[in-house]
């Protein structure tokens, strides 16, 4: 049977709930514990599939096509664990399911009532997690407790607690401690009330994780400890960290979380290995060189909207021991070839996106790395992108587009796969989730991977169209890659150029900080050479 693990959140959003839910997740993992990671999202949307990325960020992408919160990726990059479908609940879909249910006269009659209709429901999906390979089962609460629509989820882990045994659960309450600089000091109210307000539903909390600005002095520690009633040795500071988000595991551990948790379940295992924690720390801490990466994409001013690429352009940089100096470039901003943005960059790279806002900036942007040995990556809508600029300026298709952006086209070289001549019929509309794709050898990306069959995670409903491949191929372009069968075109490169791959998949949803991903590696090493060529290194 598993043991369950809740993470709730405090004060204020955006203290790193994901983050550190992912850290303690990646200590247990390193406690030879197997886990699983889930995420409860308060929100009444189904899924964050048709969220905007302003709203909510990143969507993630699971192998089973789940579009998921972006915090799956933490928990996939720190743990390797595998997230699916079963491990992003949102209210919405829960009251989806619950209402279809009775109308399906499944309830036999009865009042359907918040508890327990609602709160079986969410207790049910976090069980669904359980199989005789997991050991613990950790689950975030989105949101900040307190918050309306959480209430009911709170309610369900309550429950788990009292029918599971309190020795089999353990609640961890993530709180701020915020420093006041008018009065020099730091003040614990906040986390006081956030926990009272946790007692009131009747959890708990085992374990006080304090995000602070400032380390937390004795006295401070034993007054959140008597105040929201946790042991002294349960509250644990969590400050916020000079270089990298990888360096929380560490940092957690050093306070000995792990063992509180196994001490509290009462498994016994040999101490972590933190080793792989401590190169990529190493590496980051002690750069032997420097990339300057463009990105150029159209949801700039947020953060989290390329969360997966930034992350695996560090991991790109931890396997070469570079300093990644990012650049985010508007694609709008480059359009009519103001390329001179582009000047100091050594590869660019260009995300996915829905939409036709910015596409002629990323269109300028690839001619420019491709008429000037830049190293480029395309993702996705950078796939796209680059074959519309191939088609228009090598292969002379003038007016060349994709449908999504222009109906009409002339020569529409992408396309939806139903407007294909030979068409693929391959149910949904969009591709979702893992596909297979071969390689085609002697290409780069045949060499990066190392093997033939790779399986990546796709979320697009357009399609490089057929149609033109010969007339690409004969123009410098190479098919490096489709699905097994041949159907449909999954990487491109350019010949004669230093680096100049496109893909149709998401590969920034597989890298993880120990184990960058192949293609994020090639990507930055062209670009370490192409910097060092220009320092005349
Ligand atoms: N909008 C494009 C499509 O639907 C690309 C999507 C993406 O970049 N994720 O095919």
């Amino acid at each position: 049977m598993a043991k369950y693990l809740f993470i709730t959140g405090g004060v204020v959003s955006s203290l790193g709930k994901g983050i550190t839910a992912a850290s303690i997740g990646s200590l247990l993992t390193s406690r030879g514990l197997r886990i699983r990671i889930m995420k409860l999202d308060p929100y009444l949307n189904v899924d964050p599939g048709t969220m905007s990325p302003y709203q909510h960020g990143e969507v993630y992408v699971t192998d089973d096509g789940a579009e998921a919160d972006l915090d799956l990726g933490h928990y996939e990059r720190f743990t390797g664990a595998p997230t699916s479908k079963l491990s992003n609940i949102t209210a919405g879909s829960i009251y989806w399911d619950v209402l279809n249910k009775e109308r399906k006269g499944d309830y036999l009659g009865a009042t359907v009532q918040m508890i327990p209709h609602i709160s079986n429901e969410i207790k049910d999906r976090i069980r669904a997690l359980e199989s005789d390979d997991v050991d613990i089962i950790l689950c975030e609460i989105g949101g900040t407790v307190g918050d309306i629509e959480g209430s009911i989820f709170l309610e369900a882990i309550r429950e788990i607690g009292l029918e599971e045994g309190r020795d089999n659960v353990m609640y961890i309450h993530l709180t701020y401690v915020p420093y006041i600089a008018a009065a020099g000091e730091v003040k614990t109210k906040p986390s006081q009330q956030s926990v009272a307000k946790l007692r009131e539903i009747g959890i708990m909390p085992d374990i006080l994780i304090c995000r602070a600005e400032v380390p937390l002095t004795l006295d401070v520690r034993k007054k959140l400890s008597m105040f929201c009633n946790v042991p002294l040795g349960s509250v644990i500071e969590e400050c916020d960290v000079k270089h990298s988000i990888y360096e929380v595991p560490l940092v957690l551990s050093d306070q000995g979380i792990d063992e509180l948790l196994l001490v509290h379940y009462r498994i016994a295992r040999p101490p972590a290995d933190l080793s792989p924690w401590r190169r990529v720390i190493n590496a980051i801490r002690n750069p032997e060189g420097e990339v300057t990466i463009g990105v150029v994409g159209k949801y700039q001013e947020l953060q989290d909207a390329y969360k997966s690429i930034f992350e695996a352009l560090d991991h790109g940089c931890i396997a070469h021991k570079m300093k990644l100096n990012l650049i985010k470039i508007a694609s709008e901003e480059i359009e009519n070839n103001k390329t001179e943005l582009l000047d100091q960059v050594d590869g660019i790279l260009i995300p996915g996106a829905f939409g036709n806002r910015g596409i002629e900036g990323k269109v300028a942007a690839i001619r420019y790395a491709r008429e000037n040995d830049i190293p480029f990556f395309g993702i996705c809508m950078g796939l796209q992108c680059a074959v519309v600029e191939f088609a228009r300026n090598v292969c002379g298709l003038e007016g060349a587009n994709s449908t999504e952006i222009e109906a009409k086209t002339p020569h529409p070289v992408v396309c939806l796969m139903k407007e294909q001549k030979e068409v693929v019929d391959m149910g949904a509309t969009m591709r979702l989730g893992a596909w297979d794709c071969k390689l085609t050898a002697g290409t780069k990306v045949r060499e990066l991977y190392g093997e033939e069959i790779i399986s990546e995670r796709h979320r697009h409903r357009f399609e490089f169209n057929n149609t033109y491949r010969d007339s690409v191929q004969e123009n410098g372009m190479t098919i490096a890659g489709t699905t097994p069968g041949g159907e449909l075109v999954e990487i491109v490169e350019v010949e004669n150029h230093p680096w100049f791959v496109a893909v149709q998949f998401h590969p920034e949803f597989k890298s993880q900080p120990f184990n960058p991903h192949p293609l994020f590696a090639g990507f930055v090493e062209a670009a370490k050479k192409r910097n060092q060529l220009k320092s005349g290194a």
